[in-house]
């Protein structure tokens, strides 16, 4: 079980956070932006991925801006299962 979404790195916090698998049960990987019915949501790469969050990021955190939000993502996402060839 995850702590954090091993695609986008968002932080679990309640249920309605986690992914759904196929036969609806929750996935505990990935969260439900990520992952419904079985599947990724959308098939990114990981630099697409990072260009996506990077705003996000930013404008949750005040003290950063885009460009130090995806230096803080290349650090962290590379690690996680989606994208370090176990996912
Ligand atoms: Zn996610």
């Amino acid at each position: 079980m995850s702590t954090h979404c091993q695609s986008c790195g968002m932080e679990f916090e309640i249920e309605a956070d986690y992914g759904i698998n196929a036969d609806g049960s929750l996935n505990e990987d990935y969260c439900i932006y990520c992952y419904q019915n079985g599947k990724f949501t959308s098939e990114l790469t990981l630099e697409e991925m990072i260009a996506l969050c990077a705003p996000m990021v930013a404008a949750a955190n005040q003290n950063m801006d885009v460009a130090e939000a995806s230096l803080m993502l290349w650090d962290f996402l590379p690690n996680l299962k989606r994208w370090n060839g176990e996912g």
